[in-house]
């Protein structure tokens, strides 16, 4: 289908506009992250008014454009605009171009117009008769007027700076700004559960900072950077992400030398905890955001939640606890993270999992085991390796070359 360099876009806003006294902070949000979803069009404008959303594309390619809006969370519909000259046969030619963009079928259509400059000589009533019966003329096999229920619909809207010609409505991503819910930690792992749970955290507006505990030399270059890769992947729906890596060997090598073998996994997840945690609090956030899902493994068993969450009090949610596995897949496959999340580089926990943990830990054996080790001096010092990153829509990190020398060796 032929291709339309629009003008602008009107952007709808989703459940904001129902948010009383937050409403404008929310929309001045959803401006600032539009704005940095857009920031490498330089000639892009964006103005965020009281009822609708204004994209000015300037001769942006409004294609490339429509791409990144559909990720913007915030978003209900778009609908891509054409400006034409206040003139009737300027009207004419942008209704026929959409007509010709959208339609390969026949379908039935109505023109409606909305005139905000009386100046205009044409009445809203005679733009809708006459700009109808030329569209007919001109598609006399694929059109066919509906009045109550159209299949397409010509807006038109008459303005003091132009004529305005929408029809498509495009669908956006839905959800809540990300950051007007405030900052949380997300606990990333490479596994394909987290990713999700992040993606499904910025919908309702968190914005998050990625936590993910590493264990070389057990763990791989190739692990870390995929856990990073995931995170470019999801900076696609905020712009950017910060990565947080928290070095984790001596804590597993010493709980997996210390504590019964059933109680490994329990206490492992504790200090995990732990430490997110501690990472909230010094860098401001809210909760501690993670990949569970109810009875899925092991460890995620409500005995098993309980027993990890005594260490803290700050939330601890589970944005795909009620999902199956494989509702989380069919979301994963949407968000494209699924194919590195099925890469097969090991994470830390897969290394040190052993073959029978509980499934119904008991909290007091878990705190008593705990007793044997140096909690304070393990935290502390894994605390003192960590590195901080920001990672941006789209970067990569895995060794595209890794394969090609393996083959070669
Ligand atoms: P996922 O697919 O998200 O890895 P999973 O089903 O494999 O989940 P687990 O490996 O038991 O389950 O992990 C449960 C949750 O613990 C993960 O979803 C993630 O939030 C957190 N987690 C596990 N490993 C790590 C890690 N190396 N770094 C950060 N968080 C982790
Ligand atoms: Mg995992």
């Amino acid at each position: 289908m032929a291709k339309i360099q629009y003008d602008e876009i009107m952007v709808r806003y989703g459940e904001l506009s129902t948010k009383g006294h937050n409403k404008k902070s929310f929309i001045d949000r959803l401006g600032t992250n539009v704005r940095k979803a857009l920031h490498d069009f330089d000639a892009v404008k964006v103005h965020a008014n009281p009822d609708r959303l204004h994209v000015l594309l300037n001769g942006a390619d409004s294609d490339q454009v429509i791409e990144r809006l559909k990720k913007v969370f915030g978003i209900q519909t778009f609908s891509p605009s054409l400006r034409v000259e206040k003139d009737f046969a300027a009207v004419c030619a942008a209704a026929r171009a959409l007509i010709a963009k959208q339609v390969d079928h026949p379908v039935t259509f109505k023109v409606e117009t909305k005139r905000s400059d009386h100046k205009f000589p044409m009445g809203t009533f005679e733009m809708n008769r006459e700009l109808g019966g030329y569209l007919l003329k001109e598609f006399p096999d694929l059109l066919t007027v509906d009045v109550h229920q159209p299949d397409i619909e010509i807006r038109v809207e008459i303005r003091l700076n132009g004529i305005f010609l929408t029809s498509e409505i495009i669908k956006g991503a839905g959800g809540l700004p990300v950051g007007s819910a405030g900052k949380g930690m997300m606990m990333l792992s490479g596994g394909i559960d987290s990713p999700v749970a992040a993606y499904l955290a910025m919908k309702r507006g968190v914005s998050l900072e990625m936590v993910h505990f590493y264990s070389p030399p057990y763990t791989s270059e190739q692990a870390l950077a995929k856990a990073k890769e995931l995170t470019g992947k999801l900076a696609q729906y905020s712009g950017s992400i910060r990565f947080i890596q928290v070095p984790f060997t001596e804590i597993q090598e010493t709980v997996k030398e210390k504590v019964p073998e059933g109680y490994l996994m329990t206490v492992q997840r504790r200090f995990m905890l732990r430490l997110a945690v501690e990472i909230a609090k010094r860098r401001h956030g809210l909760a501690i955001f993670n990949g569970e899902s109810l009875g899925q493994v092991a460890s995620q068993t409500m005995e098993s939640m309980l027993a990890i969450e005594a260490v803290t009090n700050l939330p601890v949610l589970r944005p795909v606890l009620s999902y199956d596995k494989t509702e989380i897949i069919k979301i994963a496959e949407q968000i494209d993270t699924y194919d590195l999340s099925i890469l097969p580089y090991e994470d830390c926990c897969t290394v040190f999992t052993p073959p029978s943990p509980k499934t119904k830990p008991n909290l007091e054996k878990a705190a008593k085991y705990e007793g044997w080790l140096d909690v304070e001096g393990l935290m502390e010092r894994a605390l003192a390796g960590i590195k901080i990153e920001e990672i941006h829509a789209g970067q990569e990190f895995l060794n595209q070359n890794e394969d090609v020398f393996a083959e070669l060796l």
